[in-house]
């Protein structure tokens, strides 16, 4: 039988998506859509609207006055903290329908959900997480250096307006990161979703008036990159971007961003080590975990992926054959079917792409262990690639220097604590990296050295209250935690002198 999603669809009820602006809900000035395409099955899902220029002002102009007028930068510390803790309730509340929206958006299996980083629960924690910052996050009182008694303090304020872009593949917690610290510290919002993970976006979003948000304080625009997030981004009245996506948009951000100098948070993409030594736990384990990030859930489209196996030459064979057995157990098809593990590429110019990168691979002289092909039958019309490893890779190849964003694991084998840390740190990117070992002194000293946003020992995971980000090309800035709550914030310095002589 022919894979079809369509009784999924009509059983959440899925609608139309349309634009918020200041608190109504709208189509494009001019009418124009986009059409979602399923990446399983090539269904047409749904339409969303796309907004152009003259929407985009509007949404900005409603963000830009619900901060410049109010209330919400100056409502009080209890009202923020107790709505942000109601809207983490609701989403907890609603988390069935928002994994089966996400499935019907970007295709991740149901299944994934008991995976805590993208789950609801963990965008619900992120929100109570953020509500516990709204109180404390101050000034500070400071000494006078020189001259008269004087006071000198320093507030922190909301940023202002902030265009937060995001990407398609985990939805729940990254409209958290970002839309969580904006309204902790005061800030309004447009929000642009990706044109691949929009349903669900839109659905979080209704649930935040139902928290109570008053109109105009989240809007949200759709669309694809141009025109709607080349309006966003160039809009003179936005203060700040906070963007999650590829590196290529992040350039296009930062440059755009020069003509009026707005502040700028940007999560990038990757291309993270994972480093197995002999001594490491369980080679197996470490096998699993590695090929588990670039192939469960989201078959590799993730930025946090650990693509390049950098393993020592005595345990080289072993790590591979685990690798190749998981590559073999890993399901992919129906993302309602509970079995189904892993999730179709988003769309087929990355099915083209990765499989465009397998083939270049096998040129340059690595060896495709398994993999690198596409299923046929059922799943012939989705955009589904099998887990691929390879061997023999040199870190010079494409596949050892690009993004993939697909189910391949690159495997290079090593022979010295130095040559695996100048492997690990030879990349443009920082965004993660893994080692295994259990030698406490080499794995603190291993911490030290590798140039990456998070290391993991032994196993990693992303939470709430955690820093998250990259060195070099991965990105600029952190979410989660203080740094995360200070980068929507500016600081103040205030003066005043206590008596009459000069400061
Ligand atoms: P993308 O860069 O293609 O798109 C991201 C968002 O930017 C989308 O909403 C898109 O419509 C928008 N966009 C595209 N062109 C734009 C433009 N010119 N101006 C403004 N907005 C524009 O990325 P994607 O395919 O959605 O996501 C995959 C990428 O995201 C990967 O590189 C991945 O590593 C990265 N990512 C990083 C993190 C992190 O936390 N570091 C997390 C998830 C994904």
């Amino acid at each position: 039988m022919t894979l079809t999603l369509l009784p999924h669809r009509d059983k959440v009820g899925l609608t139309d998506g349309e634009l918020l602006v200041a608190g109504a809900w709208r189509p494009a000035r001019d009418g124009a859509t986009w059409t979602h395409r399923h990446p399983a099955t090539g269904e047409e899902i749904g339409t969303i609207a796309v907004a152009g220029p003259s929407d985009v002002d509007d949404a900005v102009r409603a963000a830009r006055r619900a901060f410049d007028d109010g209330p919400w930068p100056r409502t009080r510390a209890g009202q923020r903290i107790g709505l942000l803790h109601r809207y983490a309730d609701l989403l907890r509340e609603h988390a069935e329908e928002l994994r089966a929206l996400q499935a019907l958006d970007n295709g991740i299996p149901l299944s994934f959900g008991g995976i805590y980083a993208p789950s609801v629960g963990a965008a619900a924690d992120v929100f109570d997480h953020h509500a516990g910052w709204v109180d404390k996050v101050g000034g500070e009182t400071l000494p006078p250096y020189q001259g008269g008694d004087h006071l000198a303090m320093t507030f922190r304020e909301p940023i202002g307006v902030v265009a937060a872009i995001l990407p398609w593949n985990a939805p729940f917690l990254l409209f958290a990161q970002k839309v969580a610290p904006a309204l902790a510290t005061g800030c309004t919002v447009v929000l642009k979703p990706s044109e691949y993970a929009t349903f669900t976006v839109l659905r979080m979003v209704r649930l935040l008036a139902e928290a109570g948000l008053p109109d105009g304080v989240v809007n949200v625009v759709t669309g694809p990159g141009d025109p709607t997030g080349e309006a966003l981004i160039t809009h003179p009245l936005v203060d700040k971007i906070s963007f999650t996506g590829s590196r290529a948009v992040g350039r296009r951000i930062v440059a755009a961003s020069a003509a009026t100098l707005k502040r700028v948070s940007l999560e990038l993409g990757g291309k993270s080590p994972t480093l197995v030594f002999p001594d490491a736990p369980d080679i197996g384990l470490a096998a699993m975990t590695t090929m588990g990030t670039v192939t469960m859930g989201l078959s590799g489209q993730a930025c946090v992926a650990h693509t390049r196996a950098l393993v020592h030459r005595d345990v080289h064979d072993q790590f591979v054959a685990v690798a190749q057995m998981m590559a073999g157990a890993v399901t992919y098809g129906d993302p309602f079917d509970a079995g189904v593990l892993a999730s179709p590429l988003i769309n087929t110019r990355q099915l083209d792409r990765v499989l465009g990168l397998v083939d270049r691979a096998q040129e340059q002289g690595a060896t495709l262990v398994t993999g690198g092909t596409r299923p046929d039958g059922d799943l012939a019309a989705g955009n589904f690639v099998r887990p691929t490893v390879f061997t023999g890779v040199r870190n010079d190849m494409e596949i050892a220097r690009e993004e993939v964003f697909g189910p391949v694991l690159a495997v290079i084998p090593f022979e010295s604590e130095d040559e695996a840390v100048a492997l690990a740190n030879d990349t443009e990117y920082g965004l993660g990296a893994g080692l295994y070992t259990t030698d406490v002194r080499r794995a603190f000293r291993l911490a030290r050295r590798l140039r990456a946003g998070t290391v993991g020992i032994n196993g990693f995971q992303i939470e709430p209250h955690l820093p998250f980000g990259g060195f070099k090309q991965s990105g600029l800035g952190r979410e989660g935690g203080r740094s995360a709550v200070e980068a929507y914030t500016e600081l103040k310095t205030v003066l005043m002198p206590l008596t009459d002589e000069l400061m």
